[in-house]
């Protein structure tokens, strides 16, 4: 299990939790086992399945497994598919690096960032990559809770170790303002 997963109940559904723009918890949207879609990357079939859903309201996307009654949601950002999808709110998560996204999605809105995908329940996730469209900015960060510490790697930035949420958002909003500049 992963702090953030949610127990998928006997009527197979489960909670999406949000907040406004400005960080205002927002009505929640109940979501289905049954409006999921089966995930099969390689064309192979999974065993135990591993579902899929995007929240009709705030874009997340889960990955749900529910012969373990498990809904586990990506902590990501792509301002192109929330235009898309026209959402009006932002998941509601507590977690640190829930809180990075949040301020660098604010700061930085063309910044994409995702997080690792894995086909198995038990499969490590805390990864994420945050990168520039149409550069070669690209940072990664490691957290197995997706809670501080951070490991911290990019191009010219040796292996570095971040213990609160402030210094994070500081180093990847340096580096990113930093290749934002010399691309210009
Ligand atoms: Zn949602």
């Amino acid at each position: 299990m992963n702090v953030n997963d949610m127990p998928i109940d006997d009527a197979g559904s489960w909670l999406c939790t949000h907040a406004d723009d400005s960080g205002k918890p927002s009505p929640s949207t109940r979501l289905q086992v049954d409006d999921t879609a089966e995930w099969r990357p390689f064309e192979v079939e999974l065993r135990p399945p591993r579902r899929t859903l995007r929240c009709p309201d705030c874009g997340t996307y889960w990955r749900i497994w529910p012969s373990d009654k498990v809904a586990r949601p990506s902590i990501e950002w792509n301002v192109a598919q929330r235009s898309a999808l026209a959402t009006k709110y932002r998941r509601d998560s507590r977690l640190d690096i829930s809180q990075v996204v949040d301020a660098l999605s604010h700061r930085f809105p063309t910044i994409m960032i995702l997080q690792q995908q894995g086909s198995w329940i038990a499969d490590d996730d805390g990864l994420w990559w945050f990168s520039l469209p149409d550069t070669d900015c690209r940072i990664q960060v490691e957290s197995m809770n997706g809670d501080c510490p951070f490991l911290v790697e990019a191009h010219g930035i040796a292996r570095l170790r971040v213990s609160t949420v402030d210094e994070l958002i500081r180093l990847i909003s340096e580096y990113v303002a930093g290749v934002s500049l010399k691309d210009e």
